[in-house]
C-alpha cells in the first residue's frame, strides 16, 4: 500500500463564542494543485487556513497532510507541532519579525521549528534571498524594506519551509498598489514549481492565471468550486454570481 499524499480536510468546526465560523468543511487538495479561495469578508475564509495550522484550533473535524492525519478535537502538543513542520503561513501584515533581519525572520523557524544548525540555516536562508531577489537585503531590518521586499522574506521564510502545504492568506491585500505585481511575480514562481498552494486573494486575475481550482466561501461553507474557467465564467450559485458581479 502507498502512503497517502496531498491533503484531506473533513468534517473541519471552529467557533468563536457563539459564531459559528466553519461549518463542516470537507476538502480534498492533490499534490501540487494550487487552490484559491474567494468569498465576502467575515465568512470564515481566514480562519480556515489559521485551522489548518492550528493558529487557530478548531473544534472538531480532522486534517490530513500526506500520512499524518490529525484529530482536531483530540490534538497533542505533537500532532500540532507535526503539522506546523508540513504547513508555511504567508500572512497578510507579513508578521515578520521587526528586531530580526532579512535572513534571520527565515532561519528563526529552521532553526527552532526543524531543528538546523545556525550554519546550514543561513545556507538554506541565502538560497531562498537570491531566490526572491533579496540577496542585498540579507541583513536588512523589515523597517528599512519597502512593503512588497517584507512581503518576498515573509513568503521566502515559507518557502524555506519545504511544507507539504504553503497557506497564503491575502498576501497582497496590505501592499500599496506598486508591490503588488512583484509579489504576486513571486507567488508564480512557488507556482511553477508544484508547490500545493492554498491561497486566499482578491486578485482575482492572478486567481485566473494560477489556479487549477477556485473555490467560492459563504458563511462558513463552501458554496461552489471547480476550474477558473467554469468558476468564473459560468457560476452556478446564486450567492456566487452576486459576489463575482461586485468583485469582477
Ligand atoms: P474572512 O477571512 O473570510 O474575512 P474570518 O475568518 O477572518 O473571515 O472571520 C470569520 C468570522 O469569525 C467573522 O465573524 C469574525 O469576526 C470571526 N472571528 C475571526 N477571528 C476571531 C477571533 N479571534 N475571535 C472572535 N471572532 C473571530
Ligand atoms: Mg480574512
Amino acid at each position: 500500500m502507498t502512503s497517502p499524499s496531498g491533503i484531506a480536510i473533513s468534517d473541519l468546526n471552529k467557533a468563536f463564542g457563539d459564531t459559528h465560523v466553519l461549518k463542516d468543511i470537507s476538502l480534498e487538495i492533490a499534490p501540487g494543485e494550487r487552490v484559491v479561495v474567494i468569498g465576502p469578508s467575515g465568512t470564515g475564509k481566514s480562519t480556515l487556513l489559521r485551522s489548518l495550522n492550528f493558529l487557530d484550533r478548531p473544534d472538531s473535524g480532522t486534517i490530513r497532510v500526506g500520512d499524518l492525519s490529525v484529530d482536531a478535537a483530540k490534538a497533542s502538543r505533537g500532532d500540532i507541532l507535526a503539522l506546523r513542520r508540513r504547513t508555511s503561513f504567508v500572512f497578510q501584515n507579513y508578521a515578520l519579525f521587526a528586531n530580526k533581519t532579512a535572513r534571520e525572520n527565515i532561519t528563526q523557524a529552521l532553526i527552532t521549528v526543524q531543528g538546523k544548525s545556525t550554519a546550514d540555516a543561513n545556507a538554506r536562508a541565502d538560497a531562498i534571498l537570491r531566490e526572491t531577489g533579496l540577496a542585498d537585503k540579507a541583513n536588512s531590518y523589515p523597517a528599512a524594506l519597502s512593503g512588497g521586499q517584507q512581503q518576498r522574506v515573509g513568503i521566502g521564510r515559507a518557502m524555506a519551509l519545504d511544507a507539504d502545504l504553503m497557506l497564503f492568506d491575502e498576501p497582497t491585500s496590505a501592499l500599496d498598489p506598486e508591490w503588488v505585481g512583484e509579489v504576486l511575480d513571486l507567488m508564480r514562481r512557488v507556482a511553477e514549481k508544484r508547490q500545493t498552494m492554498l491561497i486566499v486573494t482578491h486578485e482575482m486575475q492572478f486567481a485566473r492565471e494560477i489556479a487549477d481550482r477556485i473555490i467560492f466561501m459563504d458563511g462558513g461553507h463552501i458554496v461552489e468550486q471547480g476550474p477558473p474557467s467554469q468558476l468564473l465564467e459560468a457560476p452556478q450559485d446564486p450567492r456566487t454570481k452576486a459576489f463575482l458581479r461586485r468583485v469582477v
